[in-house]
């Protein structure tokens, strides 16, 4: 139910990548009841009135995993929400709402799916991509994931496991300035726009910074993908 008020422990922590911490907390009363892709509202604390400062942080978990909640989070340097997750410790108590949000896959859509993701981005888009190749649908399932350097990547032996499992599933991991020699180099957005004349029916689904979601929706716009039945969106930031 959204809204409620609910508390959870933090279990454990993992750093994944440069900057960025897998969070998971033991969850139980009440029992959060969510889609793939829906998001909560945490306290991170307060400000000089005592109002709550709130944060929006994506579901990294799947419905299943009862009882269990992860987030996956950028710690930024000077960030409210960056601070009070850092000092966290095992055992520590939060508290949010939710859960909330519409960015969640379309399951009556029997076309291709299409996850673009830049960052902490990919949080929400576990769930869903595991909640879609669950399903017996036989279209393409294409995901686009963006980081900027090699330090930055993580899941990638969860993604190889994932798509070795899934012959639909088909993984593009792009680095915008990768250190090294890699593959699939540059911006996130011109080989999604690349494949669209190749995909039959497809929705998209655009995780991350607003940048991108932008720039990415505008281009499909263009090219005759419709806005309301084809394109779902979740900003983290401008
Ligand atoms: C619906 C929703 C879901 C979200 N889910 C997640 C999630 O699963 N994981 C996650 O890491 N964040 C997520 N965010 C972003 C999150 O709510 C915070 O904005 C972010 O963690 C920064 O909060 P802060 O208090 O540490 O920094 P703030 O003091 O609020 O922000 C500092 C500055 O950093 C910029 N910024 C915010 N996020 C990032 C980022 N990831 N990378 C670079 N710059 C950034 C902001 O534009 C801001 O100017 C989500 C946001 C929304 C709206």
């Amino acid at each position: 139910m959204q809204n409620r008020i609910h508390h959870a422990r933090l279990q454990s922590r993992r750093p994944l990548a440069n900057q960025t911490v897998e969070y998971i907390f033991a969850h139980q009363e009440p029992e959060l009841t969510f889609r793939p892709g829906q998001f909560l509202s945490m306290r991170v604390g307060e400000d000089a009135d005592g109002n709550a400062a709130l944060r929006s942080y994506s579901i990294a978990s799947s419905p299943e995993q009862r009882g269990e909640l992860r987030l996956v989070l950028r710690i930024l340097e000077d960030g409210v929400g960056s601070r009070f997750f850092a000092s966290l410790q095992t055992g520590d108590e939060v508290t949010f709402t939710g859960p909330m949000g519409f960015f969640v896959n379309d399951l009556s859509h029997p076309g291709d799916v299409v996850y673009v993701a830049t960052g902490t981005g990919i949080a929400p888009i576990w769930p869903m991509l595991l909640e879609t190749l669950a399903r017996p649908e036989t279209g393409r399932v294409e995901l686009f994931w963006g980081l900027r350097h090699e330090e930055d990547l993580f899941w990638q032996a969860e993604l190889a496991s994932l798509t070795t499992k899934n012959p639909r599933l088909t993984t593009h991991i792009y680095l915008s300035q990768p250190r090294g020699f890699w593959r699939e180099r540059g911006r996130i957005v011109p080989p999604v726009i690349e494949q669209l004349p190749s995909l039959q029916r497809p929705t998209f689904y655009l995780c991350g910074n607003g940048q991108m979601i932008e720039e990415c929706k505008a281009a499909l716009l263009s090219r005759g993908v419709e806005r309301k039945r084809q394109i779902r969106t979740e900003a983290f930031f401008d």
